[in-house]
């Protein structure tokens, strides 16, 4: 087997490097804010980098060139994805969800009026998605939402809740599953609707999250009146749009690179701290607990490899996509568990203690990995969907 990247597409990898060397902003990498850590000048700072990678043609790379995309290989994608986490660059899950999860949902099921208005504003960088799916009384069960759409004249009225809406403070737009017809099998009744945040009687309240940071949102919409044209797709088939729309979600492509950065700073500490008057390196716990963990992020690396080639095939990742977020969060924990370990009683220390070491980056990783295994769907969900649509195992009992 040959994993190598073609000459051009390594060129490519040294282009993308070296822009991001001039163009990460030095005080976004004093403020190292990682996952689910926005603060309003953190995210005023990536939106700002996320217009200049849009500029470029980077944001949206893979998108067709009428939607304002680069028409980029997926290999490319891929590379561009690994260069900007192993960077840490300011790219967050607003991206993700716009451009990589809402984006393509839009390109397979809307309108050309909505892919031209919606997807080519997601691809300039200018408009950001919020996800309204959950609610109190639906998460793993999501096909049981009851926000109500109803059919009102020339438009639908939303009435209803929305739990855990992840920057739904910014976002500019929701892309909405609710209920318009509650007479049929609870998957056979649900449409998906793009509603501008702007639509009188939507009320977004903030959650804050383990990090103590403002990352989701309850969402309330009480008669939030809206067009007929924001329905995407066929009415009542909106189970099917929103299940392909959550594997483009659970398709990761460049977190092997994020952890591989992790893992290149906890040796280097490893090599230069002592414990006990010896060094940590030399430790065979530490050791084999590093060498388990590189070993399982290459693993890590070569599923995301496959999803890339997937899309490269115009193949769709569905359990495929299940098995790489389950291996990622499990993976992501056992990462940040190892790095606390490794660090030993400085890894709990935040930032602001002189003591603290890595930036205290171990740690935020450590409470921040917790949600990863809940996000996109729990980790016992990823292994019902490998269980029946990877390995054809029943349904139910
Ligand atoms: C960081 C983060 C960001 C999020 N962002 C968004 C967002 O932007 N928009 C949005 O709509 N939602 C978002 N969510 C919500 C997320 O989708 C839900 O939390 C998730 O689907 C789980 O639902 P729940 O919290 O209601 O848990 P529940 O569904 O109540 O599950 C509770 C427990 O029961 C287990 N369980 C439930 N059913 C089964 C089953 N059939 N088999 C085995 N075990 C089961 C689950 O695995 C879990 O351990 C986010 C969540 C997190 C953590």
């Amino acid at each position: 087997m040959d994993f190598a990247f073609t000459p051009e597409e390594e060129a490519f990898r040294q282009e993308v490097r070296q822009w991001l060397k001039k163009e990460i902003p030095p005080r976004w990498i004093e403020l190292d804010a990682g996952l689910w850590e926005e603060t309003e000048e953190s995210w005023a700072l990536s939106r700002e980098f996320q217009r200049k990678l849009s500029q470029k043609g980077w944001l949206a790379p893979a998108y067709p060139k009428e939607y304002g995309g680069s028409e980029m290989s997926h290999m490319r994608r891929l590379i561009l994805s690994e260069e900007l986490n192993y960077n840490r660059a300011p790219v967050s899950i607003e991206v993700e969800i716009s451009v990589n999860w809402v984006g393509p949902a839009i390109m397979l099921f809307g309108t050309e009026e909505q892919k031209k208005k919606y997807v080519t504003e997601v691809a300039k960088g200018e408009s950001i998605f919020c996800l309204g799916y959950s609610e109190p009384n639906a998460g793993s069960d999501l096909a049981s939402l009851q926000t109500r759409a109803v059919e009102d004249g020339d438009g639908y009225v939303i009435n209803g809740q929305k739990s855990w809406c992840s920057y739904a403070h910014y976002a500019n737009y929701c892309w909405l599953g609710a209920r318009t017809d509650p007479d049929v099998p609870k998957h056979k009744g649900i449409s998906m609707f793009i509603v501008d945040m702007k639509t009188p009687g939507i009320t977004v309240r903030p959650l804050i999250n383990i990090l103590d940071c403002h990352s989701f949102n309850e969402v309330f919409f009480d008669d939030v009146r809206i067009p007929k044209e924001s329905l995407v797709g066929e009415k009542n088939n909106g189970w099917y749009q929103l299940v392909m729309a959550l594997d483009f979600e659970r398709s990761l492509i460049g977190t092997a690179a994020a952890n591989q950065r992790f893992i290149e700073e906890l040796l280097q500490h490893a090599k230069e701290a002592d414990r006990g008057g010896a060094r940590l390196a030399d430790d065979p716990l530490i050791k084999d607990e590093l060498a388990e963990i590189a070993v399982e992020n290459e693993v890590l690396r070569m599923m995301c490899y496959r999803i890339a080639w997937m899309y490269s095939k115009n193949l769709h990742p569905s359990y495929e996509s299940s098995m790489s977020l389950l291996f990622c969060s499990e993976l992501l924990r056992r990462l940040a568990n190892v790095g606390m370990r490794v660090l030993g009683p400085y890894g709990q220390l935040d930032m602001d203690s002189k003591w603290a070491v890595l930036n205290a980056r171990i740690m935020r990783a450590y409470l921040s990995a917790l949600s990863i295994g809940v996000g996109g769907g729990s980790n016992e969900i990823q292994r019902n969907i490998v269980a029946m649509r990877g390995l054809g195992l029943p349904r139910q009992q």
